[in-house]
């Protein structure tokens, strides 16, 4: 119902509880007695605000409201410190509460004539429909409720006569009409024609499946209001939101309840397992519970009452506040120490029978009960005389009625029969609950199976806590500590190591994903294997090839497969690591070109690190923030400069970082070997690896690893000759100690051969030898032809040193360092630049 105002010279107009509106978008605030009503964007929602209540004729002592915005929320409260959510299609969400029995009428609710010619007006007749607008104090006729009729055309426009609950009318029409509380009384909306009465007029629903009767757009998820049934075919007939393929003549489609034509394409009948109820109760406990639902209390003296374990009771609304946390008021059984009514609901409404037995409960302190006895009319938990009344009360024919226990139709003796039958104690079943994990917040809450898939949830435990030892935000019930694939909200991680596989990425993201919406999972992560994940850009090059210093699906697969090789188990008896390289394909679709910022492809960099000036630039451009601690950087280059000095170096990287280039752009556009090498030589130093494992000393003939110049471009060596062997590995550490001072030539670098020259006398079978051996050898740079060089003790030329010392091999695999991906990107961090592996003249 669209209901327009105008004052001098302000018109406004407002919308609530029209069915075709979308209940959610619009609010209803009563706000200053000269805008009168006033339409609050949900955008503005967050703003407090002053207003009175009321307008119409007679403004005297109207009580003083505040707004108060409560999370999606808005309610006012008055002196008297009640609180009337004026959250607008909330039927019956304000009261009017000035006239008639309070709380009886509210403003929306649909009301029937129960007389003919209310007050001499001869279009209004027993039967007649309308709708509550407003209350109005104090007139000339004693008509304290105004009714805004379906069909009649003789009334008034309404504006000015209200004095509680909306405003009033619609200016211009001539559908308003006053009336006497007890001549109407509120139409009940049961759609009784079809799913077996489930639904009532208004009801939110949410669509189950996609495509209901080929809808095009009209997908699972989306939401609707119910406005009547459809018998023929035992369908409701919704008007669905945000969506214009579907019928427009209404009237065709209602059996029972009435909806006028209004000439919207917005609707469509479905069938009734299509849809399912959105909870009214929507602003507490995941949305949980259903207004009229039934609970038992499962702890002792909530809130210092004397209610205890066992005690039950029935759902009215919600409240949502910071103070107290989330809390559900529910009218207990038998009770009297509470509120009379449940003034502080921020979702759903109640109405005041004047016993106070109202009081508010945590959310984990009740469960929601299963009346499994259809023949417990009254829901109390025991089949007496009580139900029998009600039973006798239906007698007869009811079509379908809870009192027709034997769903033939009529309310008869075999339906006394079936009651007597069932005397006595009717047990409540409860619906077991568990741990649910929500796939949208991922958080664990306790609800029912049926409550957890249907809030989105991805994962149940029946019985289980939402305990998390190790705060990796999978609950210990879902981390089964056996490295099985993750499936349904289960892990194979462990529940008391909140990163099990040592990667660096915690459980809960490699298993959900992370809190900023990473998939993780969909990129392959597995919280029982080695990860490690690496943005790959490039620099899109001036004046050559598009993409010439791009990393090239085959260089990333060979530098992924040694990763895949490597001699590591994992937890869940796999072998290797999996390195995840993103250079813009699927699924990661991260890694793409780049323009230099200065335009001559030299990317600049500060001189404390891969943090300043261009490199910076391009990846706060370039890198989704949510990679951030997840993901290693690495830019491909023609060159770049630190602190203004262009470096012909092929790559600088931070040690146990999350940065590196590669620089290869000037050397090797194309050269699949050599830049597969290379970058892997460069991430290798994020790992924590340097020229020497553990150490900088290079050239080390016994460190078998890309991360040695000897072996960067060429690879490592296979056959213990210490030449490369276009192996493309980090070390394992397989090869011996090596005393410079005292070397045995016979045992090489194995141990066991072959046997190594090093102080080329041509001889290879001596001991007792001298020597500086980490030095360059001839050609690493072109992979051969090789030759050795080697020094005499203290002399350096073209060495990793000049002094002659015991040098070491060192297990690169084992000692990776995986946390480096959380370095801030402007923490001081340690580089290394990395020579070419220069050409050096043959000689000694
Ligand atoms: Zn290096």
């Amino acid at each position: 119902m669209l209901i327009k105002l105008c004052a001098i010279a302000i018109c406004v107009s407002f919308t609530f509880n029209t069915f075709g509106s979308d209940p959610k978008n619009d609010y209803v605030i009563v706000e200053d007695p000269t805008a009168l009503i006033v339409k609050i964007p949900a955008k503005q929602r967050p703003f407090a605000r002053q207003g009175i209540a009321g307008i119409g004729k007679k403004q005297t002592a109207k009580p003083v409201f505040t707004i108060e915005p409560t999370g999606e929320k808005v309610i006012a409260k008055d002196g008297t410190n009640n609180n009337y959510n004026l959250l607008g299609g909330d039927r019956g969400a304000i009261p009017i509460d000035c006239v008639c029995e309070t709380f009886l009428y509210k403003v929306g609710d649909r009301v029937v004539s129960l007389v003919d010619s209310p007050d001499g007006n001869t279009q209004i007749m027993i039967g007649s429909m309308g709708t509550l607008v407003c209350g109005d104090l104090v007139n000339a006729w004693n008509l304290p409720l105004l009714v805004e009729w379906d069909d009649i055309t003789n009334g008034h426009d309404g504006y000015n006569w209200c004095d509680c609950g909306a405003s009033g009318g619609n200016p211009g029409s001539t559908q308003c009409w006053l009336v006497q509380c007890d001549w109407v009384e509120i139409v009940d909306q049961t759609l009784d024609c079809v799913c077996a009465s489930l639904y009532t007029v208004g009801d939110r629903v949410r669509l189950l499946i996609d495509n209901p009767h080929k809808a095009p757009g009209l997908l699972a998820g989306a939401s609707g209001t119910v406005v009547c049934g459809w018998s023929s075919y035992n369908q409701p007939y919704v008007r669905w939101d945000n969506w214009d393929e579907g019928n427009e003549n209404a009237d065709f489609w209602c059996d029972c309840e009435s909806e006028p034509d209004i000439g919207l394409t917005n609707q469509l009948p479905v069938y009734c397992d299509w849809l399912e109820r959105i909870p009214e109760i929507d602003c507490v406990c995941n949305a949980q519970y259903y207004k009229g639902d039934r609970v038992q209390l499962q702890v002792d003296n909530p809130h210092d009452t004397s209610l205890l374990t066992g005690d039950l009771g029935t759902v009215v609304c919600g409240w949502d506040t910071t103070k107290y946390g989330e809390q559900l008021f529910v009218r207990w059984d038998n009770f009297n120490e509470g509120h009379e009514n449940s003034q502080y609901c921020s979702c759903e409404t109640d109405d005041s029978l004047g016993i106070f037995n109202i009081s508010a409960v945590q959310c984990d302190w009740v469960l929601a009960a299963n009346n499994n006895c259809p023949e417990d009319l009254n829901s109390d938990t025991t089949v007496n005389i009580a139900d029998i009344l009600a039973l006798i009360a239906a007698w007869g024919p009811c079509g379908t009625c809870d009192e027709d226990i034997s769903g033939d139709g009529n309310v008869d003796i075999s339906d006394l029969l079936a009651l007597m039958a069932a005397w006595g104690i009717c047990p409540i079943e409860f619906n077991p609950v568990g741990a649910c994990v929500l796939a949208q917040s991922q958080i664990c809450t306790i609800v029912s199976e049926v409550s957890c898939f249907g809030y989105g949830g991805i994962g149940w435990a029946e019985g289980g806590s939402c305990v998390d030892t190790d705060l990796d935000r999978i609950p210990d019930v879902f981390e089964l500590g056996d490295c099985s694939v993750p499936n349904a909200g289960y892990a194979g991680s462990f529940y008391n190591v909140r990163d099990s596989d040592n990667d660096g990425i915690n459980d809960g993201d490699e298993v959900y994903g992370t809190l900023d919406g990473l998939d993780l999972p969909l990129f392959g992560c597995n919280p029982c294997r080695y990860d490690i994940l690496v943005e790959v850009d490039w620099v899109f090059g001036t004046g050559i090839p598009a993409d010439s210093y791009k990393l090239h699906a085959n260089q990333a697969a060979n530098v992924v497969a040694s990763f895949a090789n490597a001699p590591l188990w994992n937890f869940n008896w796999t072998v290797g690591v999996t390195l995840h390289l993103d250079y813009g394909q699927y699924p990661y679709n991260g890694g793409n070109s780049v323009a230099d910022p200065s335009g001559n492809d030299v990317v600049d960099m500060d001189t404390w690190g891969l943090d300043g000036s261009e490199y910076q630039a391009i990846k706060d451009a370039n890198f989704a923030a949510n990679r951030d601690g997840y993901f290693h950087y690495s830019l491909s280059v023609w060159k770049f400069s630190l602190a203004g000095v262009t470096y012909t170096s092929s790559g600088v990287s931070e040690i146990n970082g999350d940065d590196f280039i590669l620089a290869t752009g000037q050397y090797f556009v194309g050269d699949d070997d050599r830049v597969s090498n290379t970058f892997m030589h460069e991430l290798g130093h994020n790992l924590n690896l340097r020229h020497g494992g553990f150490e900088n000393l290079n050239y080390k003939p016994n460190y078998n690893s890309v991360m040695n110049y000897r072996y960067q471009m060429c690879g490592v060596d296979v056959d213990g000759d210490t030449f490369p062997d276009l192996v493309l590995d980090y070390s394992s550490g397989n090869y011996i100690d090596l005393n410079e001072s005292n070397l045995n030539e016979t045992i090489g670098v194995t141990g066991v051969g072959p046997a190594i020259d090093w102080d080329l006398d041509g001889n290879s079978n001596e001991t007792g030898i001298n020597r500086n051996i980490n030095c360059k050898i001839w050609d690493a740079w072109n992979c051969g032809p090789y030759a050795l060089t080697t020094k005499t003790c203290g002399s350096g030329s073209n060495c990793g040193d000049s002094s002659c010392n015991v040098i070491s091999d060192y297990n690169d695999w084992l000692n990776i360092v995986y946390s480096g991906i959380s370095e801030s990107d402007f923490a001081p961090k340690e580089i290394i630049y990395c020579g070419p592996g220069e050409r050096i003249p043959i000689g000694n």
